[in-house]
């Protein structure tokens, strides 16, 4: 679904990504960890086709996202849903405008149907509709998030990013997150890239793990074969947290 070959990014003299080589296979759910700047929004947007490699290339399927025209990358990112940390809602929209504002603004629906659409996306969140007319300042943080996730997968992605999807929640809340990520993912054949610092999220969630450090992927794989890898990122994220 996704192959990163070679990939190198650089900010004037800084050195984010070194020859770094990835791929992602469809339905897989891939955590990117690392230490702080240690490039993994970074590569998120890379992937996203926001910023551009100073070597290597991106393909999603099959597309050179850095080469694409701007129309096919437009098509590509409309099947693409997105979670970010922060500005995920329009705030002068209610809860159910800010999930059918993507569907009216590609038209993939009449009106007519937007409404059901859109109350139906609410709903496996877990945001009744007589929830759905709240603006985004009366709701609650772990609400704002559902309706985050609800507006990212408004056009039915085939591929989710997310960056700190559980950041700012409470451990109860984060674990409710996480059971419906994991449930959506299940239910609506996605493959996802989330970017966490949180490891209960990690470890509930993730097929495979991608281990940034020293500007490159120094581990990529199941949590079992990551732990084993000598590093001492490795041995302080997975081991110290846990003593
Ligand atoms: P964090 O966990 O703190 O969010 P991260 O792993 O996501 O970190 P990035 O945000 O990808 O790290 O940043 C990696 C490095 O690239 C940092 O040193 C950052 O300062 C630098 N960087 C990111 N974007 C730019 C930019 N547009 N211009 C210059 N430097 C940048």
């Amino acid at each position: 679904v996704i192959r990163i070959e070679g990939l190198s990014t650089r900010f004037g003299d800084v050195v984010v990504h070194d020859n770094l080589s990835m791929d992602v296979r469809a339905g897989e759910i891939i955590a990117l960890v690392g230490g702080s700047g240690s490039g993994k929004t970074t590569l998120l947007r890379q992937v996203l086709g926001l910023e551009r490699p100073s070597a290597g290339t991106v393909k999603v399927f099959g597309i050179d996202v850095h080469h694409a025209d701007p129309a096919t990358l437009q098509q590509m990112r409309n099947r693409w849903g997105m979670l970010f940390q922060h500005g995920a809602l329009f705030s002068a929209l209610s809860a159910f405008d800010n999930v059918a504002q993507p569907m009216r603004e590609l038209r993939v629906l009449p009106e007519a149907l937007v409404r059901d659409a859109a109350l139906l996306k609410l709903q496996m969140v877990d945001i009744p509709p007589e929830q759905a007319l709240r603006m985004p300042a009366d709701l609650s943080g772990g609400m704002v998030k559902r309706v985050a996730l609800a507006r990212a997968l408004a056009l039915e992605p085939e591929l989710l990013f997310l960056d700190e999807p559980t950041a700012g929640l409470d451990p109860a809340l984060s674990e409710s997150f996480v059971r419906l990520i994991a449930m959506l993912h299940r239910e609506m054949n996605l493959t996802v890239i989330m970017v966490t610092h949180d490891l209960d999220t990690l470890l509930a969630l993730a097929t495979r793990i991608a281990v940034l450090a020293d500007k490159r992927l120094i581990a990529y794989g199941e949590a079992e074969e990551v732990v084993r890898v000598d590093h001492p990122f490795i041995t302080e994220y997975f081991l110290g947290e846990r003593g």
